[in-house]
């Protein structure tokens, strides 16, 4: 049977998202290990095993919260070499990035970054990988003892078990050289925000340059608030600096799918479009009707953004009395 490594990443001693989408999936081709790392890892365990993890390796060492993400670089390649897996899944997050390229190096394993499908055609393993900001999907393999395969958020949808039993847990050595420990994080700065995080969020409402001013996203902010969703923007309105980048959606961005985005004044570039268009329903409004992004629209209004928004939150006050 195939054995599959899911890296699950942790984010204030929190299991990220992703971890649980790829342990959705990594259930459906083989036998799964997580590797949990850093403070609060023994206590994720039994959630990775609802999502299908039957072992967990865990360990709560600091030195992975404290330090670049050479510490968990130094343990997974140990990892690696005793338990010989043969595929490594990893989500695409800033860390994750960076540690499967350490790995590669390392290892001389192949990787796939990007990943939106994956799939076994008996030992061969298929991945599907969008190019040219998704306009062509291309299907890479990979050759070589454990190969490694980084997968966007939201590829797959994160499914706990109903039945699952409790995972195995084990206590991992760090095994963390001491080159790991130089380069130190000193500080992290969270975004305070109000409401939903713009990935999680079933209503997203974005802006484009069509709201002219920076002040104009307050009217996206008021709408959000009446709906519970988030305020996301295109790239150029976050170059203006206009909000800041954690707004951004987009190839370069984050990539949402709620279930409705609302794009306002956004021309619809493909490369912000790749970022939103699995969102269940789309609306976009803009004042020229041939924009790309009616396109995409699965309600187009044509009009001034700075009119339609304001009286749609007012409409909405008043059906909530
Ligand atoms: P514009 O293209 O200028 O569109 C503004 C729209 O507002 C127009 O359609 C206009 O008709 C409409 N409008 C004007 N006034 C009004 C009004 N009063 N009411 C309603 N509508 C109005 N972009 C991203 O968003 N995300 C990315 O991740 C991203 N990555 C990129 C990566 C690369 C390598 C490159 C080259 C580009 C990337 N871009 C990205 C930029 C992208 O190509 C577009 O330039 C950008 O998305 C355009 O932003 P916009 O729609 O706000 O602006």
């Amino acid at each position: 049977m195939t054995k599959i490594l899911v890296f699950a990443q942790l984010s204030g001693g929190q299991v990220q998202k992703v971890a649980l989408e790829l342990l959705t999936k990594a259930r459906t081709l083989g036998e799964v290990t997580a590797v949990a790392l850093g403070p609060g890892a023994s206590e994720q365990a039994a959630l990775l095993g609802q999502y299908g993890a039957k072992r967990v390796l865990v360990n709560d060492d600091e030195a992975y919260a404290n330090f670049l993400s050479e510490p968990a670089a130094d343990t997974l390649s140990a990892i690696i070499e005793t338990e010989k897996p043969d595929l490594l899944l990893i989500g695409t997050t800033y860390d994750g990035r960076d540690i499967a390229a350490r790995l590669n190096a390392r290892l001389d394993c192949g990787v796939i970054t990007d990943g939106a499908e994956i799939s076994l055609s008996g030992d061969e393993l298929k991945v599907e990988v969008p190019w040219y900001s998704a306009t062509t999907v291309v299907t890479v393999t990979l050759s070589g003892a454990t190969k490694l395969v980084l997968v966007r958020p939201k590829a797959f949808a994160a499914e706990a078990l109903t039945d699952a039993p409790a995972p195995q847990v084990e206590q991992i050595s760090a095994n963390i050289s001491e080159n790991a420990r130089r380069a130190v994080v000193l500080e992290n700065v969270v975004q305070q925000s109000e409401g939903p995080k713009l990935e999680e969020a079933a209503i997203v409402i974005s802006g484009g340059r069509g709201l002219k001013q920076p002040e104009n996203f307050s009217l996206l902010q008021d709408l959000a608030a009446q709906v519970s969703g988030a305020v996301g923007a295109t790239r150029a309105v976050v170059d203006a600096g206009w909000v800041p980048y954690s707004f951004q959606v987009g190839q370069t961005g984050k990539t949402v799918k709620p279930s409705v985005y609302i794009a306002c004044g956004i021309s619809g570039a493909i490369q912000h479009t790749v970022g939103m268009k699995g969102a269940k329903y789309i609306v976009a409004i803009n004042t020229d009707p041939d924009a790309p992004i009616f396109k995409f629209a699965d309600l187009g209004i044509v009009g001034d953004v700075l009119k339609i928004v304001p009286a749609l939150t007012e409409e909405i006050k008043r059906r909530k009395g």
